[in-house]
């Protein structure tokens, strides 16, 4: 039987795929970010991660990557990419550096509170739900103008872009629209002055990165791609 890929191996792989999906669609590959999602993977896998260059990562719960966060030095950039309830907002905004998940009001003011009471200011995406089907969470894309209007008057946040997760079903053409969908709505809150020219689009996971490359990803989220599945 074939060995294994390792994790230098599934890295370059992932990198040749962003690379190719990039001259497919006429980007430069250092826009897209790759961000690995080590959640269910011990702290090892993160320190064997940092040995090969990566210095930033994703966790989806406050309290699975506390432990983690905790033990790793020097420490990473920490991404919290899981829904966020808000009586965890005040552990999230001490131990995340980037939070993908804001998805409504009174999370946004409750993250900011939090943030100024640390004394920073968290850079924050708007988690919108482009597909109805995979997730209860996200805002509704109706519903985004009015969330980063309310989340931009706060001073604790940083507003740097949006964040979807693709459809669980309907395939390549069900991913590729729900990204156009997120890269449309940031266009059009750009150009309403509600986020950066540079707004941040978080979108693309193992299963769908290429398609989210394609239409415009400057985050890609990984896990099973650099990491494998969980045992
Ligand atoms: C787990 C997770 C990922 C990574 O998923 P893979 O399919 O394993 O690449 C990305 N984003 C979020 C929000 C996740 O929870």
């Amino acid at each position: 039987m074939d060995e294994a890929p390792s994790l230098r191996q599934r890295l370059e792989s992932v990198r040749e795929r962003i690379g190719r999906a990039c001259a497919r669609s006429g980007r430069d590959p250092h826009t897209v970010r790759l961000l690995p999602v080590t959640k269910g993977f011990p702290a090892g896998t993160i320190r064997d991660s940092m040995a090969l260059g990566l210095g930033e990562f994703g966790e989806n719960r406050v309290q699975e990557a506390e432990v983690k966060i905790a033990s790793i030095s020097p420490r990473p950039r920490w991404h919290l990419v899981g829904h966020l309830q808000r009586n965890k907002a005040k552990r999230a905004t001490q131990l995340f550096d980037v939070i993908h998940s804001i998805d409504s009001q009174p999370l946004a003011e409750e993250v900011s509170r939090r943030a100024l009471e640390a004394g920073k200011k968290i850079a924050c995406l708007v988690e919108v739900n482009t597909s109805g089907d995979r997730s209860k969470f996200g805002v509704p894309p109706d519903r985004v103008r009015k969330l980063l209007e309310a989340a931009g008057a706060h001073d604790g946040i940083d507003l740097r872009g949006l964040m979807t997760i693709g459809p669980l079903h309907g395939g390549p053409a069900g991913a590729r629209r729900a990204f156009q969908d997120l890269a449309s709505i940031r266009a059009e809150c750009t150009r309403a002055g509600l986020l950066p020219e540079d707004a941040d689009l978080s979108m693309g996971m193992s299963d769908d990165f290429e398609i989210a490359v394609e239409e415009g990803a400057t985050i890609v989220r990984l896990g099973t791609a650099l990491f494998g599945r969980q045992a």
